[in-house]
């Protein structure tokens, strides 16, 4: 095992898709293992005590909205991508190592234990450089970049920004300028459009179907939103409908607060998106029904 294989075997889970339903079971499970290992905790992790709940609530936050989570699936599968290892004792004891997919409640019962495979741990181990960049490489693959962040947060993972800052910058600047342009450099929710000097700031050209979900860098999958929309739009907490002739906005029903903040996002449910300049610029209904059915959360109010 070297640093190139690795880093292809990463690739190998980021192109398995089902259509453009996201998948984000296995990198979620990548995730936390490889902030288990910058941690300095074991390399084997109990499915119920370490695992189960972590992972069913990162599922939750930034996986697409589903009736139930199924940690259980990443725990057993992401062994056949040879990113995962059960050991052999604790296979033993799942119906008799008969290879059959377990149960969430016999991994629980039976105190399975999982964990990156030995060498693949012993590589990370010695190597934080490489622990940034399987991370990035997995987030890149599976996750709005406006997620990165909060994601490592939530599993423990201590990140150099700059990565991907320039990562991010690299990556087509014609559509920042598109949008921008088509949406005369404001806010297309709340007209937000703050300068200093010359300069937007906190402006972004937002992509409906996730770049990192096969979305494309074009200004019928973009929106111009300020940061706070940029960011509730990636979290499933606003979303679009479509209205005669363009778009509505909507707030979801799970999100809440009592600040003014929150009434000034609640204003905007129901009212019309800003129209970009040209008709042909306007969203595309397909991205739009993308972000709704694998982003969105909960219903809108
Ligand atoms: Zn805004």
């Amino acid at each position: 095992m070297d640093q190139g294989e690795l880093l292809r075997r990463l690739d190998e889970i980021n192109v398995w898709r089902r259509r453009d339903q996201r998948a984000p079971h296995k990198p979620l499970l990548l995730l936390l293992a490889l902030g288990r290992l910058q941690q300095g905790k074991k390399r084997l992790a109990f499915y119920e005590r370490d695992i189960r709940q972590r992972l069913h609530d990162l599922l939750r936050s930034f996986g697409p909205p589903r009736k139930s989570y199924r940690p259980e699936y990443p725990f057993w599968h992401l062994r056949s991508d040879e990113l995962w290892e059960i050991p052999d004792d604790d296979l033993a004891t799942i119906k008799g190592g008969s290879g059959a997919s377990p149960t969430d409640r016999q991994l629980v019962d039976l105190a399975v234990r999982g964990g990156l495979p030995e060498p693949v741990y012993r590589l990370l181990g010695g190597n934080p450089e490489l622990i940034q960049r399987a991370a990035q490489k997995i987030l890149d693959g599976h996750f709005a970049s406006s997620l990165h962040q909060p994601i490592c947060d939530a599993v423990g993972l201590g990140r150099h920004l700059e990565i991907s800052e320039k990562l991010r910058r690299r990556r087509d600047p014609n559509f920042r300028r598109a949008v921008l342009t088509a949406y005369e450099r404001r806010c297309a929710v709340c007209d937000f459009d703050i300068r200093i000097e010359d300069d937007l700031v906190a402006l972004d050209a937002a992509h409906i179907q996730w770049h990192a979900a096969g979305g494309p860098d074009h200004v019928r999958n973009g929106l111009a939103l300020c940061i706070l929309h940029h960011r509730t739009l990636d979290r499933g907490a606003i979303g679009l409908e479509r209205a005669t002739g363009g778009y509505r906005l909507l707030v979801s029903d799970v999100v809440n607060g009592q600040s003014d903040a929150f009434r000034h996002l609640l204003r905007h449910h129901g009212k019309r998106v800003r129209d970009p300049q040209r008709n042909e610029q306007r969203p595309a209904p397909g991205f739009v029904d993308w972000h709704r059915r694998e982003v969105f959360r909960g219903s809108p109010r």
